[in-house]
């Protein structure tokens, strides 16, 4: 059981790193990233803390650590060049805060998430077709949120992956402890969203061949 958006204190998460991923690994958890809540203002500060816990602590942890950003509420126009600003500084994953119906994320963003190629959009609300279609093509990653409000789209999200082919992952999207859902709970979430067996299986799967991706680039 992988989760690819997971949050510390260095935005709004409860947690330091380390109680995170001990926590995380006490839950049942093989990998995790860690991505928390970036914008211009902070991108290298919890690129420039989160990198050096990972490559410190990494090898004494008993599951697979990545460190990532979630790109939150940032400007639609600035989006392409944030992504490249995040990978620059040493983000192995970036995620974009999608447009969400219980937040007022500007209008654009998950376009231009996917234009630029990020690895997951989370919580992409009501995304058009023309937006699934584009995530297809470039291989970005729509996600299926056991986030309680966020998930309130999951079936939408999920139909729409189903329909234009686009690759779906899920994700706690953990602020606290509690958070940290078991396998069961997630499986549960995923056909609650109108997914398969089989299509959950698959999600699951493309979480792992995330993590391994980034496993390899980062040696
Ligand atoms: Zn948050
Ligand atoms: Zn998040």
């Amino acid at each position: 059981m992988i989760d690819l958006h997971t949050h510390t204190t260095f935005s709004d998460g409860e947690l330091i790193p380390a109680e995170l991923v001990r926590r995380a690994t006490k839950a049942g958890y093989q990998g995790l990233a860690i991505t928390d809540h970036a914008d211009p203002s902070n991108l290298h500060l919890i690129l420039d803390n989160l990198l050096p816990f990972a490559k410190q602590a990494g090898p004494f942890l008993d599951l697979n650590l990545i460190v990532g950003v979630e790109l939150t509420h940032v400007p639609p126009p600035l989006i392409p060049d944030m992504v490249e600003q995040a990978r620059a500084a040493g983000a192995m994953l970036v995620v974009v805060h999608g447009e969400t119906i219980v937040e007022p994320v500007a209008r654009g963003t998950n376009l231009a998430a996917i234009e630029a190629g990020v690895d997951v959009l989370a919580h992409p609300g009501l995304i058009t077709e023309q937006e699934v279609l584009l995530a297809a093509e470039k291989g970005v990653h729509l996600e299926i949120t056991t986030r309680k409000g966020h998930s309130l789209t999951n079936g939408h999200v999920a139909a729409m992956a189903r329909r234009f082919g686009a690759k779906l992952v899920i994700d706690n999207d953990a602020h606290a402890p509690g958070d940290l859902i078991s396998q069961d709970l997630r499986r549960q979430v995923a056909l609650g969203a109108g997914l398969s067996q089989e299509e959950y299986l698959e999600a699951e799967r493309n979480a792992q061949h995330i993590m391994s991706r980034v496993l390899r680039q980062n040696g």
